[in-house]
């Protein structure tokens, strides 16, 4: 409630006013990453930069995901590039493109030199896609196995994947050409014989979407589906993406936002106040 958070409020400023880095992470990293966004937003510049010192790349990615893009060049502009790096390294891929995106070209690169080959690959891959197309929304945290795995081969290597996957609710299955020819829930997983193999339980008939895909079409297919996640391929049907629910709801709302100003622009043609006849 309200007190409770004016409590804890009064008790972070207290933290960094007096550099108790324990006492600051005990208070701040309780709260949820969206309402340390909030409280961040409306920080100083030199406050935010005490915190940044005080936080892990991890602990500040969590927080940057929660900012408005529109409003998030100053926080990375403001970091040490190479903490600001690590930040991104951190970000999921498609929040990571997404705010590089807002960013100028220079910084970009800057940021992409800086980070370690792995990770840089992976944005620069992702930076390539034409904006609202099924690539520029996807993630590449996904997990996948082989069809001729069975079910206890797949669960050990989803327990290493999981802590990085975007979801662990399905594992795309492939084959020895990396195709995608399956999916499989975690449900399903669970409930399956150790010794079964992944493509007797495997759902083969998979709903994928091409990497050039309309972004707005996706959203439908989530919506008409209702799937928590839906695989992205290329023209070879080989798996580059995974595009989940919660990545859904921001194109809807993007697209929503758009069409209103459409509306807003045509009816103001025909207000009377611009129509010559009037
Ligand atoms: P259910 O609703 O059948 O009880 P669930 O709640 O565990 O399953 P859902 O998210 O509802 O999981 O997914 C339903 C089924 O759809 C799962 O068996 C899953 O393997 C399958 N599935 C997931 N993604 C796809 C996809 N892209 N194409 C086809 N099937 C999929
Ligand atoms: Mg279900």
């Amino acid at each position: 409630d309200d007190q409770e958070r004016q409590e804890v409020w009064t008790n972070i400023k207290d933290a960094l006013f007096n550099d108790h880095i324990d006492q600051f992470r005990a208070e701040f990293l309780e709260l949820h990453p969206y309402d340390q966004a909030r409280i961040f937003e409306g920080l100083d510049k030199e406050v935010r930069m005490q915190i940044y010192t005080y936080l892990s790349p991890e602990e500040v990615a969590d927080v940057m995901e929660h900012i408005d893009y529109d409003e998030i060049e100053p926080f990375f502009t403001e970091m040490d590039p190479t903490f600001a790096a690590q930040v991104f390294a951190e970000m999921s891929t498609d929040d990571a493109v997404d705010i590089l995106n807002e960013l100028d070209k220079d910084k970009v690169a800057s940021f992409l030199t800086i980070m370690d080959d792995d990770a840089a690959d992976e944005i620069k891959d992702l930076l390539h896609y034409e904006e609202k197309t099924a690539g520029s929304i996807m993630t590449t945290e996904f997990v996948v196995v082989k069809a001729g795995m069975t079910i206890k081969e797949a669960m050990v290597h989803l327990r290493t994947e999981a802590p990085d996957a975007e979801t662990i609710y399905y594992t795309y299955v492939i084959n020895e050409d990396k195709r995608l020819v399956g999916v499989i829930s975690l449900r399903d997983l669970i409930i399956s014989e150790e010794e079964w193999l992944i493509s007797d339980v495997m759902n083969e008939r998979v709903v994928s979407v091409s990497v050039g895909e309309d972004q707005e079409e996706v959203a439908r297919m989530v919506r008409d589906y209702d799937f928590l996640a839906l695989p992205v391929v290329d023209f070879q049907d080989h798996l580059l993406g995974i595009i989940t629910v919660d990545d859904i709801m921001d194109v809807m709302e993007e697209e929503a936002s758009d069409d209103y100003s459409k509306l807003a622009a045509v009816s103001d043609v025909d207000s009377p106040d611009d129509n010559a006849f009037a």
